[in-house]
């Protein structure tokens, strides 16, 4: 069963390590800034900041943390969204 989730992106503090993308690549893409972008996100105004809701089930659910698990400037947080727990 799917579940909605809220990923924050902290793009202006991304050091461009790509390891989000290279575990996650249906979420992430590298930016020609070497930035990530986290795709299909709403960006604010100066882009430092990207938020997407999702549907994801177990597995999809996995994946995406386990990108931010990697990131090694804890840049992207995932909320749930029926608890508003913050799983990282
Ligand atoms: S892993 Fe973190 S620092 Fe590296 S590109 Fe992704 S968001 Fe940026």
């Amino acid at each position: 069963m799917k579940r909605k989730y809220l990923i924050e992106y902290d793009r202006a503090n991304c050091i461009g390590a790509a390891a989000c993308a290279a575990v996650a690549p249906e979420f992430w893409s590298m930016d020609e800034d070497n930035k990530a972008t986290l795709d299909g996100a709403t960006k604010n105004s100066d882009n430092s900041m990207q938020t997407r809701e999702v549907e994801l089930d177990g597995s999809e659910l996995n994946n995406l943390l386990e990108s931010a698990k990697t990131c090694p400037v804890n840049v992207i947080h995932v909320i749930d969204k029926e608890t508003g727990e913050k799983l990282i």
